[in-house]
């Protein structure tokens, strides 16, 4: 289907603009006024500059005030029209949207509007133009679609048909599947967006909270679907005020547009298979059964008291890289690389963030798939060719510029480390760490959608609703984002000061912050841990004298999770236990957790008092206690 996006979406001069959205896979744009009364451009210019971007308008817009008004002022307003279909030949523009009057004078009744649409329609059949009727949520007289219909179906002119918005009908709750009821033909045109579930003002939550569809909590692909059902096969656009993304780079806030375009389509032909979607078929998103590996790179300098580190964890260094300078630390069903190459993507992360997080891998049921879906997605594949004899694993670009790779659940179990890793030692003084929980990667809060989107399109992940953790020194947003066995929690600093922001800083971007492995039983793992000489993150004692009087703990368990310095959670499935080592040099740290029943969080409620104490425990000697 047409692909096009409105021009106040994102940020950038009008040129900016343009080339953002074609590089981003657009066909078209929705012009807004305020685009050329700010730009040095004349209208026909403009025009030409929009083809010479090899796209078209699909819109023209806003055309406001126009219906149910009494005289002088519908005069008026026919006389304004004229002027705006003027400016649309010069354009090249041939539909304008007409949105639902808030003019203090404006009357109501359907057949008023509809006998003025029906003159305006008659003006723009002359000049070979279209116009469209939206319903804004805060319309004063109309505010539905159902009634925006009406007025249209009224009018009853070739030149005359309805715009829809998911915003404006999903924000005021309106049931999307009465739109199936609307001939596709009558539709003239569809405009797209979410919106995060916030209880507020419909004006100000469509100008400043709008995001792109996949972003937010609205129920856009049901609206996407009742709309394909009507047999409509127009442009599909996003319309999105956001001040993030009026605030962020054309050219990325451009392509998570296409990208969560593409996905919403996708969506909706799986949810409805009979609905004749105009989109190339791909695959649909990957059910990730394990994290095969994860990856570490660090330089041969630091690689000694690394090694030392995961030793302390209860890792065994059990195999090495056939013919690169990489290591495979096992426990449990646990993956870790080690990775010290001096050249290659791995080096290069090393050299842009430091000791970092560089690959993660996911088993997936069919590798070649999962990224073609992400290709689809406009998500760009890593190119590295592995040596001969060496198995080719699939990668993408994700956070930070780090690699996800796809080992194929079909290849043949164990074939990696069989043909790229020769054994050395079998496993020993494993502490009980089982698998991988839960994958923590920090980043600015304003990339925080673009990466939700990304997990979202690529894997069906489900979000979990937003949470602000507090840090002494300001707020952290954190998000979880789960699919099958992969669990990533997102978080995203807006200050400096925070430890999230500090570490975002220190490491030059977005990485991975924290590796959270599961443990069956944390005490015997604390216990064996501190054989292994490893060093936990200390908590207060104000912290279990609270949390024991908050959950009514028995105070035998309180001394055990005090002397292991192990936090608790509960909620209503069941309870948590999570246990931190200290922060190393490069920002990173470990987490164990153990999942009580169905515990589904992370333990957000313990974040301030983990967050406090990692910070004390980085205090300069001689700096004040707080
Ligand atoms: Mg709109
Ligand atoms: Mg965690």
């Amino acid at each position: 289907m047409k692909t096009s996006i409105a021009t106040v979406s994102i940020s950038g001069n009008f040129r900016e603009k343009l080339e953002a959205i074609a590089k981003a896979g657009f066909a078209g744009i929705e012009i807004f006024e305020q685009d050329f009364i700010a730009s040095d451009y004349a209208p026909r210019e403009i025009g030409a500059l929009v083809r010479d971007h090899g796209l078209e308008i699909t819109l023209f817009q806003p055309f406001r005030d126009f219906e149910g008004l009494p005289e002088p002022y519908r005069s008026r307003a026919f006389a304004r029209a004229a002027r705006k279909f003027d400016l649309m030949a010069d354009l090249g523009a041939e539909l304008m949207l007409v949105c639902s009057t808030l003019h203090p004078a404006a009357m109501g009744g359907i057949d008023r509007a509809a006998a003025d649409f029906h003159a305006l329609g008659e003006m723009a059949a002359a000049r070979g133009l279209r116009l469209g009727y939206e319903a804004l949520a805060w319309g004063r007289h109309v505010n539905d679609h159902r009634d925006a219909w009406e007025v249209v179906r009224r009018a009853d002119h070739a030149h005359v048909g309805l715009i829809l918005d998911s915003f404006h009908t999903l924000a005021r709750k309106i049931d999307p599947e009465t739109i199936r009821r609307i001939p596709g033909d009558k539709i003239f045109f569809v405009q797209l967006a979410d919106a995060p579930a916030i209880e507020m003002d419909l004006l100000y939550w469509s100008r400043h909270f709008r995001n792109m569809p996949g972003e937010g909590d609205l129920a856009v692909t049901a609206f996407l679907q009742a709309v394909l059902a009507t047999g409509y096969a127009g442009p599909l656009s996003l319309e999105i005020f956001n001040d993030q993304f009026r605030a962020g780079l054309p050219r990325l806030v451009a392509r998570d547009g296409y990208r969560s375009l593409v996905d919403l389509m996708d969506r909706a032909r799986r949810a409805e298979p009979a609905l004749a979607v105009d989109l190339p078929d791909f695959p649909p998103p990957a059910a990730v059964q394990a994290v095969e590996f994860i990856e570490i790179v660090t330089s041969t300098d630091q690689q000694a008291e690394l090694a030392g580190f995961l030793a302390t964890l209860g890792f065994t260094q059990t195999a090495q890289h056939i013919s690169k300078a990489v290591t495979r630390w096992q426990q449990g069903a646990i993956n870790l690389l080690i990775n010290t190459e001096d050249t290659g993507f791995a080096h290069s992360s090393y050299v842009a963030h430091g000791t970092t997080v560089s690959e993660i891998a996911l088993r997936v049921p069919d590798a070649l798939a999962a990224k073609a879906r992400a290709q689809a997605l406009g998500i760009a594949p890593h190119l590295e060719p592995a040596a001969p004899n060496e198995l080719t694993i699939p990668a993408i670009r994700g956070v930070g510029g780090s690699l996800l790779r796809f080992v194929d659940a079909k290849a043949p179990l164990n074939q990696l480390w069989q043909q790229d890793f020769t054994t050395t030692r079998p496993i020993s003084k494993a502490a009980g760490l089982t698998q991988i929980d839960h994958i923590a990667q920090t980043m600015a809060y304003d990339e925080m959608l673009s990466w939700s989107l990304f997990y979202h399109a690529l894997f069906d992940a489900r979000k979990a609703p937003m949470v602000d953790v507090v840090d002494p020194d300001g707020l952290v947003r954190s998000q979880a984002v789960e699919t099958g066995a992969l669990k990533i929690t997102l978080n995203g600093a807006e200050a400096r000061r925070t430890l999230a922001g500090r570490f975002v800083e220190d490491s030059f971007g977005s990485a991975v912050q924290h590796i959270a492995f599961g443990s069956d039983d944390i005490f015997a793992t604390a216990s064996a841990l501190a054989a292994n000489g490893f060093q936990a993150l200390s908590i207060g004692a104000n912290y279990y004298d609270d949390v024991e009087a908050r959950f009514g703990l028995a105070p035998e368990l309180t001394e055990r999770l005090r002397a292991a310095n192990v936090l608790y959670d509960e909620d209503a499935g069941g309870q948590f236990f999570q246990l931190y080592s200290q922060t190393r040099p490069e920002g990173l740290f470990v987490e164990i957790v153990q999942r009580q029943g169905n515990y589904t969080g992370y333990g957000a409620a313990n974040a301030p008092f983990r967050i406090a104490a990692q910070k004390r425990a980085t205090r300069p000697a001689g700096m004040p206690r707080f």
